[in-house]
């Protein structure tokens, strides 16, 4: 054991010559699933994997959340979802939230990628689609309640109904909109979406409703609709802020140390020479910096933990290194290539993005491709053949 995190590899990260290494543990992921899946049952759990799954992988956290049921994926762009295609069974289903773009419609058909339609001109420019390749297409309609940043406005319900009851060549899955402020439990946004929602589910009354993402789950029955599509709460964040976390943590990161000194007071640290040291002072430098995602912002602020001591960054963080306070280890504790811990038992990702002034979704996007990455609980191929 290094830093509190079990099962030492220092000597692996150092033979890969990584910086650090993350561990993505599927099993908690799945677990997380089945968490979501039993809060909102009978409704159904998709899962959100857009951006490579908030970074950790998408092909393997689809695969296993496909071993865990999961049968509907989202991804933000065609191109995700082209990638995605070849590692799931055909009997899952991708959709894009973002729509197609003019142009990738015939390519999209081919592939059997599913649109979010989100204005009547993508309507109209699928269904167009559907008679030139001579089937029905499927597709989901997002109506925008209040987000005003995707989906159907309120003056195009009326042409999209009129498209959909004229022309036989769209099958609707089923409809779906956003919350914009689901993690915030208080807020009267959420009432007055859910309001518009079920105002627009009136319009369509044969089609199922999709609306809550990871925060609108733990809003309650109401804003379950008959699919929800979480994504944070998948990866381990915190659903709702400032409130516990049911979720369990998937992802854990520990970075190495580069070299280690001892500095009298008065000594400038990093770039700029914002840090002064008041003290004789034991300093470490780790092999993290922005360039891995660990965000410039934790200049001063942010910190990094060995034996469950808080190591506080000092001065700037670099692009590829950072330098911490050790004084308070024992000394000789740490030394080149030992791991400390980033993401880990006493730091979750929320931990790390308050400290940064962000959300735990940007520090899961930012992490960086210079760690070995380890998947611990990882199925066996789902595809065959
Ligand atoms: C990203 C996204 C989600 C998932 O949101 P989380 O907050 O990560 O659960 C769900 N629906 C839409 C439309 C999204 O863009």
């Amino acid at each position: 054991m290094d830093c509190g995190i079990p099962e030492y590899e220092g000597r692996r990260v150092t033979s890969q010559g990584a910086a650090g290494h993350l561990t993505v543990d599927l099993d908690a992921l799945a677990r997380n699933y089945q968490r979501l899946s039993a809060e909102v049952a009978p409704a159904r759990a998709a899962g959100v994997v857009k951006a490579d799954a908030y970074g950790l992988g998408a092909e393997r956290v689809a695969t296993r959340l496909y071993a865990q049921g999961c049968r509907l994926f989202f991804v933000a762009q065609y191109i995700e979802g082209k990638r995605l295609r070849p590692a799931l069974p055909s009997d899952a289903q991708i959709f894009v939230l973002n729509g197609l773009q003019p142009g990738s419609e015939l390519a999209a058909a081919q592939d059997g990628i599913v649109p979010v339609v989100n204005s009547f001109e993508q309507l109209q420019r699928w269904s167009d689609t559907a008679n030139a390749v001579g089937r029905r297409l499927l597709a989901v309609l997002q109506f925008d309640t209040g987000m005003s940043r995707l989906g159907i406005p309120p003056e195009e319900r009326t042409p999209v109904a009129g498209l959909l009851n004229a022309a036989h060549s769209i099958e609707i899955l089923f409809i779906m909109s956003h919350l914009a402020s689901a993690d915030e439990a208080q807020t009267g946004q959420n009432r007055d979406q859910l309001a518009e929602m079920s105002r627009i589910a009136g319009e369509f009354p044969e089609l199922a409703v999709s609306f809550a993402n990871s925060g609108g789950i733990f809003l309650g029955g109401a804003y379950h609709g008959a699919l929800v599509r979480p994504g944070i709460a998948l990866y381990g964040g915190a659903p709702t802020a400032g409130a516990p976390n049911p979720m369990e943590p998937v992802v854990s990161l520990e970075v190495a140390v580069v070299q280690t000194r001892t500095v009298p007071s008065g000594t400038k640290v990093g770039y700029g020479g914002t840090h002064i040291t008041t003290d004789e002072t034991h300093l470490a430098t780790i092999s993290v910096g922005y360039a891995d995602g660990f965000l410039r912002s934790l200049s001063g602020r942010g910190a990094v933990y060995c034996d469950g001591v808080r190591l506080p960054v000092v001065g700037r963080v670099s692009m590829d290194s950072t330098t911490i306070d050790i004084s308070s280890l024992p000394e000789g504790r740490l030394k080149l290539g030992s791991l400390v811990e980033v993401l880990g038992p006493h730091q979750t990702i929320d931990d790390l993005a308050r400290d940064a002034g962000t959300i735990s979704y940007e520090i899961l996007t930012g992490l960086g491709d210079r760690f070995e990455r380890r998947y611990r609980g990882a199925p066996r191929s789902t595809v065959t053949g």
